[in-house]
């Protein structure tokens, strides 16, 4: 097991913040995860378990030991007629696993291609986009238990999934390490281009509907819109979109002729928070160091320095104001530590 002390961690959050952690293991087994939570020397400190950092603001130095995640391998189960089985371990990096499965003609993940982060982090928050959430094509995952040290196995209803959330961001926070996740994939995939710039970029470029095309269509919108974290440092979306009953939506849409809205087949209403903030004034705000990204408002950034507390002040101001204007709690989808 590599311990390392009293060590920086802004290489290893995409927002860039600079926090000390007190120890960073890297964990490259199952093994070395048991290890860990069981050693002496480590036993007495708090522990964070930390993929990618991307989807983490550190408002502080962490006195705590960091597990940084890398467990590897993709391993192929078994195949039933178009359904193919692939394990993978937590700490593969989720886009490169997006290619494997490009590469092996296996559909269902194309539409989350380019998604930062890890595998094993994926489940936590029900990772999705362009209309795809990861339980989509979950088949069951593999955790080690902190209380009792064994490796338990997850199926789907287990696992809790909802919007950007699941039992592991929930109940069963701080309580369980994914190990591996076990995707259900297909070699006779449907294809979903709900979300309307996908087909139309595959319109203008005259290419056929396939997980290759659309994960390159996916690939290209979000590089045009999206805030690189190489180059600038985010989390992604802050906050999650919003979900509001109907006599809310009714009373807004009074006031509020353009509100863009989708509705839910719970009956409820999902508003883009992306809107709410813009009509708020916040798109493209800057504060020193960090703020508001001019082309997509739900993107919190640090152009270099900011500090982590800083952006928490910041999302604080804007879910007041959203509360103000329109009645509706913004939620962080953000893990804050
Ligand atoms: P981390 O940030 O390291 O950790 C996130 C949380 O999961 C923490 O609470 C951590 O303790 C916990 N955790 C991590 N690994 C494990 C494990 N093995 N077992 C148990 N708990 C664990 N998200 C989306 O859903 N859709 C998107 O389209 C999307 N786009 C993004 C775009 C950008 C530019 C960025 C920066 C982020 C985006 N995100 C998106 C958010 C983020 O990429 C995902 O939430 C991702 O799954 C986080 O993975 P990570 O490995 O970086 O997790
Ligand atoms: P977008 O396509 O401009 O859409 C704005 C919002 O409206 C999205 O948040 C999306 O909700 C919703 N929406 C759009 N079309 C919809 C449809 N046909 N049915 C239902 N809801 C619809 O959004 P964007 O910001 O460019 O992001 C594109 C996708 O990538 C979204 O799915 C978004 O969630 C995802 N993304 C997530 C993160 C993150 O950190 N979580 C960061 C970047 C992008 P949903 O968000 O619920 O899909």
């Amino acid at each position: 097991m590599q311990i390392k002390k009293n060590i920086s961690l802004k290489s290893y959050n995409t927002f860039g913040i600079e926090a000390k952690a007190q120890l960073l293991v890297n964990i490259e087994s199952e093994e070395q995860l048991k290890e860990a939570y069981q050693s002496p020397k480590l036993m007495a400190l708090p522990k964070l378990v930390l993929g990618g950092g991307s989807n983490i603001l550190f408002t502080k130095n962490q006195r705590k030991a960091i597990l940084k995640i890398n467990i590897r391998g993709i391993d192929v189960l078994d195949q039933k007629d178009h359904e193919v089985r692939v394990k993978v371990g937590a700490g593969e990096i989720w886009h490169q696993f997006v290619l494997w499965c490009l590469d092996h003609n296996l559909g269902g993940v194309e539409n989350l291609s380019l998604i930062p982060g890890t595998v094993g982090a994926a489940p936590v928050q029900n990772i999705g986009a362009y209309g795809v959430e990861l339980k989509d094509v979950f088949d069951s995952l593999e955790a080690y238990e902190i209380k009792s040290g064994k490796i338990k196995l997850f199926n789907k209803e287990q696992c809790q999934f909802d919007y950007r959330n699941s039992f592991f961001k929930g109940r069963g926070k701080d309580q369980f390490v994914i190990t591996s996740v076990t995707f259900k994939l297909s070699t006779q995939p449907r294809f979903d281009v709900s979300y309307g710039g996908i087909q139309r970029w595959l319109d203008e470029k005259g290419l056929e509907l396939n997980i290759h095309n659309i994960s390159e269509s996916v690939i290209h919108i979000r590089q045009t819109k999206l805030p690189d974290p190489v180059k600038i440092g985010n989390a992604g979306s802050f906050f999650k979109n919003p979900i509001i009953e109907k006599p809310l939506h009714e009373a807004l849409k009074l006031i509020y002729e353009d509100l863009p809205h989708y509705p839910l087949d719970s009956g409820s209403i999902k508003i883009p928070a992306a809107w709410l903030i813009e009509q708020c004034g916040w798109k493209g705000r800057r504060m020193d160091q960090i703020g508001v990204h001019e082309r997509q408002p739900l993107v919190l950034v640090n152009y270099g320095g900011g500090k982590g507390l800083e952006i928490l002040k910041l999302s604080e101001q804007i879910q007041i104001s959203i509360q103000n204007k329109f009645g509706i709690e913004l939620k962080t989808e953000v893990n804050i530590f």
